[in-house]
């Protein structure tokens, strides 16, 4: 694997300098653990933990700011969490987050992903607080539809499209974050099947992924209509999916993936939010046709929101 090999390239290079000498080759892409001072906790998932943290090799000050992620348990999946390394250091798109490096002291174990930091944070905390003009919106959906786009053009599927996942540079610009679950698809092959009993964001599958664990290209185009719906709401901890899932169960009961097949499968989907535009509402509702092949490519949709009045 490239990280682990640039890791042990990194250790055999610097074995007969004395650390104080050792300053980081940053422009490779490895970090030194001794000069990140961590600033604050930014968040964290069911898999990971990211803190904010100054890269600071002059000690005085003057580094730059990087957002560290690490594994939550140290015995969690690092083969897993390696191709999550991996996959980001693949890709290059101003809606995806920027791979800095990254920095072990422990082989696999203490690997720790660097990327660069955004200031705003995921759009599932900014959104409520800030409640931008419905136009900002839909420039950030259809950013997040470019990211996307390029995403699959390398045959990867994200898995994980929600909210909580997408991140805002300043208040402009939206990027894809947590590949944590990004799995690639062979060429000539059209889906993803998962056979680990995986922590998943249930309420953002497509009917296939919760019967049949199929994850494709379109199951993300489900996924992008449920981050829309989330959009449109502002994020609206009341309105979210799960919440909105469990109130169309006939009798409140604890759901689970047959309740919410079931649901689908009736064709219950979540409500409009409030003032949503109409055209807006028609593209949500299109990512959720209940035919894989209904669903509209990513291409299709940045076109669409370049037509939707502001
Ligand atoms: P997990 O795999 O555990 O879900 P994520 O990569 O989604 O981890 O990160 C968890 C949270 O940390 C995000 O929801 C976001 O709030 C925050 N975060 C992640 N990456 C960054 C970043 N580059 N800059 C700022 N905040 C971030
Ligand atoms: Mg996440």
């Amino acid at each position: 694997c490239i990280v682990l090999r640039e890791l042990s390239e990194f250790m055999n290079k610097n074995l007969d300098i004395s650390p104080s000498e050792t300053l980081p080759d940053t422009g490779q892409g490895i970090f030194n653990k001794r000069f990140l001072k961590e600033i604050e906790d930014l968040g964290e998932g069911n898999f990971g933990k990211v803190t904010l943290c100054l890269y600071d090799p002059a000690n005085d000050g003057s580094g730059e700011h990087v957002a560290v992620k690490a594994l939550k348990q140290e015995n969690g999946n690092i083969a897993g969490w390696i191709k999550e390394i991996e996959v980001l250091k693949s890709l290059d798109h101003c809606n995806i987050v920027k791979y800095k490096g990254c920095c072990s002291e422990r082989g696999g174990q203490g690997l720790q992903l660097i990327m660069e930091f955004l200031p705003q944070g995921s759009l599932a905390k900014y959104l409520p607080k800030h409640k931008p003009h419905q136009s900002q919106l839909l420039i950030f959906a259809q950013q997040i539809c470019q990211g996307m786009d390029y995403l699959h053009s390398k045959r990867y599927v994200h898995r994980d499209l929600a909210a909580r996942n997408i991140l805002l540079d300043r208040n402009t610009q939206v990027k894809i974050g947590d590949f944590g679950l990004t799995k690639c698809i062979p060429e000539g092959a059209s889906y993803y099947r998962v056979s680990e009993n995986e922590d998943s964001p249930v309420y953002w599958f497509a009917v296939e992924c919760l019967k049949d664990n199929k994850f494709s290209f379109a199951s993300d185009v489900w996924a992008f209509g449920v981050t829309l719906y989330e959009i449109f709401s502002y994020c609206n901890s009341k309105q979210s999916p799960p919440k909105k899932f469990n109130e169309m169960l006939e009798k409140p009961s604890k759901m689970s993936q047959m309740l919410l097949i079931s649901l689908l499968e009736k064709q219950k989907r979540l409500p409009c939010p409030k003032n949503c535009p109409l055209e807006v509402r028609m593209i949500m509702e299109r990512c959720w046709a209940t035919e894989p092949q209904q669903r509209p490519a990513f291409i299709s949709l940045i076109e669409k929101f370049g037509d939707v009045p502001k």
